[in-house]
């Protein structure tokens, strides 16, 4: 009987009716930290209360993104962080044995992408990045860093075919440089978590930011940052932010960043 209760609820959570969605999520952290008090069902339910239909779910360790895909393989687009311990963030890009680990995640075929990872300028060249960035480059997978401009210029220019996904759109670098790097590198992207300078103080967007993603709308996707447990209490007000800011879009532009960014860079496969 429990078991049936069980299947009953999964095929609640992976198959809900297509009205209630109107978000997919460029950041979602499903971190160790979480675990014991969020299980991977609570997880995956309360994105479908909040209206986030897909994912892009990565984790420290990797484990919580196993965990979300295997539940919804639909819905969550996998990516590898490359923090086995919280502590690798800091030292990462310098550990060689951060290749072959690399290496054998990618070889279970399910990742889509790497990162997020936090990397700056002082360590944006290293042979370790430099080897990270040819394996990205191999498997055809996405990146997604929280990098300054030069750093992200950096990973462009060691792999330009690889598409970057520049988490929280460099935070606060001015909308000038988001501008020019976006006309200038046609396989970035931004995800707009913590980017709060977009707005004024009634959260109405400044125009520069309202014309420039008018002007790129195919080039913006939401996160929410999961970072920490509260962030996951925070889905629903956070969720609802997005939604609202949005309205200030024309109709087509709203559409493309609240979801339809992501179903095309990462289709649903049959
Ligand atoms: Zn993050």
């Amino acid at each position: 009987m429990q078991n049936k209760l069980v299947i009953f609820f999964l095929f609640l959570i992976n198959i809900p009716s297509s009205s209630a969605f109107d978000l997919n999520d460029g950041h979602i952290h499903y971190n160790s930290d979480v675990w014991a008090d969020l299980s991977k069902e609570q997880a995956l339910s309360l994105l479908t209360e909040n209206g986030i239909n897909r994912a892009i779910v990565f984790s420290t360790p990797t484990a919580g993104t196993e965990k979300l895909y295997q539940l919804a393989p639909q819905r969550v687009i996998p990516f590898l962080m490359p923090y086995r311990v919280v502590r690798d963030r800091f030292t990462w890009h310098s550990d060689s044995s951060m290749v072959a680990y690399v290496k054998q995640q990618l070889s279970t075929g399910i990742y889509k992408g790497f990162g997020e990872f936090h990397l700056f300028k002082e360590h944006k060249n290293t042979v370790v990045v430099q080897q990270l960035m040819q394996l990205i480059a191999d498997y055809k997978i996405t990146v997604n860093a929280h990098s300054d401009a030069e750093t992200i210029e950096a990973l462009i220019n060691m792999q330009p075919e690889v598409t970057i996904i520049w988490a929280h759109c460099g935070m606060d670098h001015p909308v000038d440089d988001v501008s020019r790097m976006l006309k200038q590198y046609p396989n970035l992207y931004c995800e707009l978590s913590f980017r709060y300078n977009m707005f004024d103080k009634e959260n109405r967007l400044v125009l520069k930011w309202k014309q420039l993603l008018e002007q790129q709308a195919i080039r913006f996707i939401l996160g929410m940052d999961t970072y920490i447990p509260r962030r996951w209490a925070n889905l629903p007000e956070n969720s609802e932010f997005a939604r609202q800011w949005l309205k200030q879009l024309s109709p087509s532009t709203e559409k493309r960043i609240a979801s339809d960014n992501i179903d095309r860079m990462f289709p649903v496969k049959d």
